[in-house]
Order: C-alpha cells, then structure tokens, then sequence
C-alpha cells in the first residue's frame, strides 16, 4: 500500500495553489483506535484529513490546526488536530454511526447536522492563536471547508474530500484535494479552477485506482509543478506521564479519597482512546508530590 503523504503543487503561474493528501493509513489508524462504524469514520476521516491538508503548510511541530464540526445531528461534536510535523489526532462524539443513502453512499450530513459552526484555530505557538467561525453548509464536511475558506480566509477554495470504507468496516481509500485561487488570480485561472471543479472525480476513488497524487493533481491541472511533499501520519503524541501531571491537579481530598478506596485511577486520552491505569502506589506518589509543590 502506497503510504500516507501530501503533495503541495502550483498550477497556472503560481495563480492556483493545489494540495493532494493520501490518509488512508491514517484514517484507518483512527477507525480502529475509536471503534467507528463506516459513517462516524468517514466523518471523521474527511475532518483529519482536511485539516492534515491545512497543517501542511506549517513550519514545525509547535504551530498546529484545530477544526472543530458542529452541526448538532447525531455525531456530536467532531474535533481533529494537526501539526506542523503531520502528526495528525481526533475524534468523533459518537463512533457507532451508520447512515446509508438510498443510492449506497454514506450519508455523512445526517450524522452531522448543519445547525452550527466549523471552528478553525491555528495556533501558531508562543501564544499566538487565530480563530475562524463559519456556519455549515451541507454537513457534507467538503463543502463546509470550501465555505469556510471563503468566508474567513478570503480565499475561493475548491475542497473535494472522501473516505471509502470496504464492506468488512475497513477503510479502502481516503484522500483530499484542495485548490486554491491566489490573490493574484486571472480570470483565465478562475476559469481553469471552475473547470476543474466541473469534471472532479471523488479523490479517494482515484487513490483506490492507485493513482500517485501529482497524477492526481495533473488530471486537472496539466501544467502543475510539485512543490514539496509531506509526510504525514496519525499520531497521538499523549503519554502516561503526561496524565501522571494532570491528576496531579486534582484537588487533595480528592486524591485521598481514591487513595482510601484502592481500586486506582482510569484516564482515557479523549483524542486516542488510549488507556492509562494509576494504581494506588502511583496516586500516593502523585499526592506527595501536590504536597511538596505547595508547600
Ligand atoms: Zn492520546
């Protein structure tokens, strides 16, 4: 299997920027650490897979993208997180869903909703953070980005995204594709950019045909140039002794009550589902360690 990567290319001068992303892996790794029925993960394989594309352009590991979906439907809220190294994290409000259109495809809008927001934060380290707001469209996820790119970023943005998930529940193929009008645009490019989104096929349709991503991008934009490939994987980054820190501001009493009771403590990483067991011993070390702290 080809590996995970994006590919950042210019087309038409430098006019129309275009960026390729191939998650299969990744979107896999996340199903299978959330336990996601097809639509939950096809949900939430386009958000991480939209917002490893936006990461992308990140310099290092401390400037990161957070996109947050929230349509109000079933799904909850859905959350991915990106950084400027690929590390790529997220999660879904509810795992279990699977809506069928009558024509096959996965309804990933029921699951959803568009009663709400997409929030994208980009922080950029050393406490510099900027937000953007805009209501969703389609709850379709694809769209959702294209309007938020225009609404907030000013920029007209072409956002094809998809997750094919096989009968047996994995997932066969995912990918994006984004295209993207420069300030600087012609009408020719604004042409050639309405054109290619006139005849775009699914992106992960053409990853499943096994097609290369700057094969990819050159269906539509014959004359593109390969700017720069990235890697980019699924990856939590959250550790036992990252959790051992956060019960360590838990109130005193608290910390001795589960201390007396002798059954531990349970942390699962909200991002990861991993699962971090504390036993007594570890809870006792954690209170002296609160104490000397404060005292
Ligand atoms: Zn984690």
């Amino acid at each position: 299997m080809n590996k995970d990567e994006i590919v950042i290319a210019a087309a038409m001068n430098g006019q129309i920027r275009i960026h390729a992303a191939r998650t299969t892996q990744l979107v896999e790794a996340a199903r299978i650490a959330h336990n996601c029925m097809p639509t939950s993960a096809a949900a939430l394989g386009r958000t991480l897979t939209v917002t490893a594309i936006m990461a992308s352009d990140l310099k290092n590991s401390d400037e990161k993208i957070v996109a947050m979906i929230n349509g109000h439907g079933p799904s909850g809220t859905i959350l991915a997180q990106a950084n400027g190294n690929g590390d790529v994290r997220g999660f879904i409000g509810d795992p279990g869903l699977y809506f069928a259109r009558e024509d096959g495809h996965l309804d990933v809008a029921r699951a959803v909703g568009t009663d709400g927001n997409l929030t994208v934060t980009r922080d950029m380290g050393l406490r510099k953070t900027f937000s953007g707001v805009s209501a969703l469209q389609t709850g379709e996820i694809g769209d959702d980005f294209a309007y938020y790119f225009a609404i907030s970023e000013q920029t007209p943005s072409i956002v094809g995204v998809g997750v094919l998930v096989d009968t047996d529940l994995h997932i066969k193929a995912a990918g994006g594709l984004i295209c993207q009008l420069m300030p600087n645009a012609s009408e020719e490019a604004i042409q050639k950019a309405e054109q290619a989104a006139a005849i775009m096929r699914p992106v992960s349709s053409l990853i499943d045909e096994g097609l290369d991503l700057p094969d990819v991008i050159r269906l539509y934009f014959p004359d593109a140039e390969v700017l720069d490939t990235r890697d980019v994987r699924w990856h939590c980054g959250c550790s036992r002794e990252h959790f051992f820190n956060s019960l360590a501001t838990l109130k005193e009493s608290d910390l001795e009550e589960m201390i007396a009771d002798g059954s531990g403590a349970e942390i699962r990483c909200q991002y990861c589902n991993s699962l971090y067991h504390y036993d007594t011993e570890d809870l006792k070390q954690i209170l002296e360690m609160r104490r000397v702290v404060h005292r």
